[in-house]
This record gives C-alpha cells, structure tokens and sequence, in this order.
C-alpha cells in the first residue's frame, strides 16, 4: 500500500510561490493529473486561486469560475487524459494534517459524482515564509460501521520528479 504522489519540481515550486504571495492567508487551487494503473497518483498541473478566490486567515474559497474553465481548458489539450485530481491548499504557519472542515470537504468531493473522481487528493502546503512542506492524503472508500458511516484516509508517498 505504498502508494505515490508524482508532482513536478517546478509544479511544487509553483504551489509554494502561490503560498507565498498570500502568506500568511490561505490559498490553494485543483490538482490535475491522472492515477497509474500502479494506483500512483501523477500530477502534471496545478491550477491556482483564480482572480475572485477569497482568502482568510483559516480558510480559502476558490474562484468556482475560473477553476472551471481552466480545468475544460486543461482536459481539452490533453485530449481528456489528464483530469481533475483533487484540491490543494495552504496552512500558512500551520501542519499539513487536514482539518475537520478539509475532512469534510474531502468525503464531499468523494460522494459527488460529477467531480469525475471517486477517491480524491487533498494535498497541504504547511509552514511558509520559504520554509513549506507538504503532505497529500488520499479517500479510500467507506467503510460501514455501525453507528456511523467511517471512512479511510490514506497518506500518499511525496514524490518530487523533474
Ligand atoms: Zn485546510
């Protein structure tokens, strides 16, 4: 169960650079990519904020639109391989443990059908002030336990490539 999260060099500069200009507020954007055969997850893309995102101390509110449209834009010039992967956002100062709300969102993603994606990646971009890591959990399906709906969490290997 060593599964992994592919991200390029200068995709996870980008992030971190992202994390920066709206340091010490959140920020974050879509994951894009595709999952390998192996289960690894591949990103080959990010997409930022968007000019209309909200960004607060604790919490972060895309720009819906421009998310939408760069991610139709992304699918077409890849002629539909490479998709939407999941959400990435930044802790500035903060862990890269999820938070009960990015939990939430998380399970959301997973039980809406047309997000394409049936076990989504969050990834957390911790720290900041050039100083940031990053961690990326994956949804791995529900589990039925009485009384409660459970479900899994997987913690995805980061894997750095050029
Ligand atoms: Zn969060």
């Amino acid at each position: 169960m060593d599964e992994r999260f592919w991200i390029p060099k200068p995709t996870y500069i980008q992030m971190c650079a992202l994390g920066e200009l709206s340091f010490p507020l959140e920020t974050g954007g879509m994951l894009l990519g595709y999952v390998a055969d192996n289960r690894d997850v591949v990103v080959t893309a990010i997409i930022g904020p968007g000019p209309k995102a909200i960004h607060r101390r604790y919490g972060f509110v895309p720009d819906a639109e421009y998310q939408q449209a760069e991610l139709s834009a992304h699918h077409l010039i890849t002629n539909g391989r490479e998709t939407y992967l999941g959400d990435w956002h930044t802790h500035p100062r903060g862990s890269t443990t999820l938070s009960p709300v990015d939990k939430r969102t998380l399970t959301r993603i997973a039980r809406t059908p047309s997000s394409g994606i049936a076990e989504p990646i969050m990834a957390i971009l911790g720290g900041g002030k050039e100083n940031w890591d990053v961690s990326a959990i994956r949804f791995i399906g529900w589990k039925r336990r009485f009384p409660f709906n459970r479900y899994d969490l997987a913690i995805l290997i980061i894997q750095l490539y050029e």
